[in-house]
């Protein structure tokens, strides 16, 4: 994972969605490592996260990780992804109500049949020339 991977541009929902993974990581983060910031692996977690949502073939159909049918994060990412969200998926309606709804509201939205070809944040970027 190089720094500027970062920068890179999230588009719609796809940009929310980080909003939100980037909220419960904080919770996370806070509560379990002693640092001021966000510590290392949280860092790094979250540029993963980031990469894997300009990744995802679904692009802004995408639905929600926990009931996507594409398993798409590494053994122990999913892993770390797990006890992050379990820890502040119940603290996140206190502290961002309105990205906590939004959420909710996208786990009842059915999922799409098939991505459609080239429907990624990555493929959109591209032909921007971003
Ligand atoms: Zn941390």
């Amino acid at each position: 994972m190089t720094q500027s991977d970062k920068v890179i541009t999230l588009f719609g929902s796809l940009k929310t969605e980080y909003k939100t993974i980037e909220a419960m990581v904080k919770i996370y983060c806070k509560d379990h490592h002693i640092t001021a910031t966000l510590c290392e692996q949280c860092e790094d977690f979250l540029q993963y996260a980031h990469t894997r949502l300009d990744r995802c073939p679904y692009g802004e159909e995408k639905p929600t990780c926990r009931i996507c049918p594409i398993h798409c994060y590494k053994a122990d990412y999913k892993l770390l992804s797990q006890k992050i969200m379990r820890y502040a998926g119940p603290r996140m309606l206190l502290k961002h109500p309105i990205l906590a709804i939004r959420h909710l509201i996208a786990e009842k939205r059915p999922i799409p049949e098939k991505p459609a070809a080239g429907a990624s944040n990555r493929h959109k970027r591209k032909s921007l020339g971003q």
